[in-house]
């Protein structure tokens, strides 16, 4: 028996099942199971050749040591172009800190605003992480509970009903991880609007997903919205749009009197983001984008292949899901638990998934699918599927 005392709060801190599920499936894999993996959200494309090629160079070219804390100058003068481009809006390059991922960001948002006695809202289901770290800090995870029958976009009325004068952070997510849902414009006006009176409350708005829309919708970033600038957090990366996981590269927009914080985060926590990997993201957000288009209109493609298939499975249906690489079925209907169908989709069928419960105690009745794999393979997976469901 160990004699170490571990600090409590280590206690409290969760995870993120995809990654469990993964390290299962290699392990079916290598007893040569065949396994088919729609569970780990991460892209199946290589990293654009000429990205590789520039972090590459950035090697050679002698770029192996501490660069600024919060990005090389260029790189947060193109995140800043990127993003006004994209979404039409003026960013100071000094309010962006790139950061090893999209990850960093939400921990130091939480770090930033939680502790005991304070309450941060999240939505559910969600990124399991947010409600992680918000445990971790002592703060009080809020849920917003997000519906299949609204597309699971949040409910701006919702989530205003819940602000209290505890209230510090709100973390939304469109396009949504795990359910692929994407908020409409007038729920976030709505949002934004009755922000006004609560100045108290800062928001993180977690826009990675931002440039994987499909039936031509726009994406709408909080950025838009100068109104809230001062208390908004916005976190963006390289990890979903450039195949990119791997290179562990992400920024946020802060507000000006959060950006010293975050800095001094980095400086305490990682120092900087590995040069090679941010000279690559330069290239990324300065090179061409048809690798990046191509993937979005691939993955749409396999889109309207797994909903249209789950919607045809007995005792499964699946809402429209118009963003991200998601699908996220309803399956109350075969009568399996969520945990139940994770586990027998992987043991019986070789096919890996998320149990929805895995992204809040609102996940229930639900799974995640990843189409962030091959058209043949989605097919495959829905077959066999069927199959499970009835044997
Ligand atoms: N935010 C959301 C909603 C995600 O789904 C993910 C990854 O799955 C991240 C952030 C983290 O991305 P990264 O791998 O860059 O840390």
């Amino acid at each position: 028996m160990s004699h170490l005392k571990l600090a409590s709060g280590l206690g409290r801190l969760g995870t993120e099942s995809a990654f469990t599920v993964l390290a299962r499936a290699g392990e079916l894999a290598a007893q040569g199971r065949d396994i088919i993996n729609l569970g780990i959200g991460q892209p199946d494309f290589r990293t654009p050749e000429h990205i590789v090629e520039a972090g590459v160079k950035a090697l050679r070219d002698g770029h192996h040591g501490y660069t600024p804390a919060n990005g090389i100058p260029a790189l947060r003068e193109a995140v800043a172009v990127d993003l006004g481009m994209r979404h039409g809006v003026d960013v100071d390059a000094d309010c962006v800190v790139v950061v090893p991922g999209g990850k960093p960001t939400m921990f130091f948002a939480v770090l930033m605003f939680g502790e005991p006695g304070a309450e941060i809202m999240y939505p559910n289901p969600g990124f399991p992480i947010y409600e992680s770290v918000i445990r971790y800090s002592g703060a009080t995870p809020v849920p917003i509970a997000l519906s299949e029958d609204k597309g699971f976009a949040f409910d701006a009325d919702e989530v205003l009903a819940q602000i209290t004068p505890a209230t510090r952070l709100i973390i939304i997510n469109s396009p949504a991880n795990p359910t692929g849902g994407v908020t409409p414009k007038t729920e976030i006006d709505k949002l934004v609007a009755g922000l006004e009176d609560h100045p108290h409350v800062a928001i993180l708005s977690d826009e990675i997903y931002s440039q994987m829309l499909y039936d031509g919708r726009d994406h709408v970033s909080l950025l838009q919205y100068p109104q809230i600038r001062d208390r908004l957090i916005v976190l963006d990366g390289w990890s979903k749009t450039y195949a990119m996981t791997g290179w562990r590269m992400g920024y946020a927009v802060w507000p000006k009197d959060l950006v010293g914080h975050a800095t001094r985060l980095c400086i305490n926590d990682h120092s900087c983001v590995n040069a090679a990997s941010q000279y690559a993201g330069l290239a990324a957000l300065t090179g061409p984008k048809d690798e990046v288009h191509a993937m979005v209109a691939e993955f749409d493609r396999r889109r309207e292949v797994i909903l249209s298939g789950l919607n045809a499975l007995p005792g499964v249906r699946c809402a429209d899901a118009a963003g991200a690489f998601y699908a996220f079925p309803n399956i109350e209907g075969t009568g399996l638990s969520s945990q139940e169908a994770q586990d027998r989709l992987l043991n019986e069928a070789g096919i890996a998934a998320i149990a929805g419960t895995s992204f809040g105690a609102n996940g229930e009745g639900f799974l995640r699918f990843s189409y962030a794999n091959s058209l043949e393979n989605i097919e495959r997976a829905l077959d066999r599927f069927k199959t499970l469901l009835s044997s």
